[in-house]
């Protein structure tokens, strides 16, 4: 996987990537994270990119003309026109079904905005993508690239060590994860669950899956429409619901 990212600031996002898994990903080429400045690309003396809105308004907006000439420039390099992915909070939230299907592409082109964003006529003319982090205002786009690439390349084979730890985390079959523990077996009187000091690896999945299905119901019943779940598992989760709904019908003790 090749990502290209065109930035205003190129250090901000290699000095984040290159650390840690992603990082260690990259040293080893199983990744390859290439940041361009679109400031090299400016028709100005003085290196400026943006201008004044027209029709007025407040702040700057990026310029067309070194946006569209940093991706052909990057076109031109790689002998194709690799997806570009615009960061802005008016985009499809990114997700984990959206890094899935990222993930099988040879190359992804990050564009990251700044100030008031990008001249609508660059947008139209190479973004393939719209994506957001989230419903919330940002200052670039460099942090949701970041946020994206790392989610992206956690599904590359070969960037975790253990490729079966993608599999089971949140999100995989619309469940969040299963509580995790570690040593020491007693911290501050609370016990480590029984089961999982068992050895028993029937009942230990078992008692993970139950997890994952409650922890679901609580945190983010959204997601369950489209878990999949076994029958025994469908029973499960309507006695939750049932001793939940009763739960709230007998009201708080007092
Ligand atoms: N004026 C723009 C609007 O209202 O849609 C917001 C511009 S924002 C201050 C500057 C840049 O930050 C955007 O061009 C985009 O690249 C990035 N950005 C901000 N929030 C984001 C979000 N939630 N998701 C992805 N990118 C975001």
């Amino acid at each position: 996987m090749n990502y290209h990212i065109l930035t205003l600031f190129p250090e901000m996002v290699l000095e984040g990537l290159n650390t840690s898994i992603i990082g260690r990903a990259a040293q080893k080429g199983i990744i390859r994270i290439d940041a361009v400045n679109i400031r090299d690309y400016s028709r100005d003396k003085h290196r400026h990119v943006d201008d004044a809105p027209y029709g007025g308004g407040a702040g700057m907006v990026m310029q067309p003309g070194p946006v569209c000439d940093c991706y052909e420039d990057l076109c031109v390099k790689l002998g194709r026109r690799p997806r570009v992915l615009y960061m802005t909070p008016q985009g499809k939230v990114f997700n984990q079904s959206i890094a899935k299907e990222l993930a099988r592409e040879e190359d992804l082109v990050f564009l990251c905005g700044h100030y008031e964003g990008i001249d609508e006529r660059a947008l139209s003319r190479i973004v393939t993508d719209y994506l957001s982090v989230g419903d919330y205002v940002l200052t670039g786009g460099e942090l949701p690239a970041m946020v994206m690439i790392d989610c992206i390349s956690r599904l590359v084979p070969g960037v975790l060590n253990n490729d079966e730890s993608a599999e089971i985390e949140s999100f995989y079959d619309n469940l969040l994860e299963y509580p995790q523990y570690t040593r020491p077996e007693v911290y501050e009187g609370m016990r480590v669950p029984e089961v999982l000091l068992s050895g028993h690896h029937k009942n230990i999945e078992a008692w993970r899956r139950q997890e994952s299905i409650k922890r679901t119901l609580e945190r983010r019943p959204d997601l369950l429409a489209g878990a999949n779940l076994t029958k025994k598992e469908q029973a499960y989760l309507e006695e939750l619901r049932r001793s939940i709904r009763q739960q709230e019908c007998s009201g708080p003790d007092t």
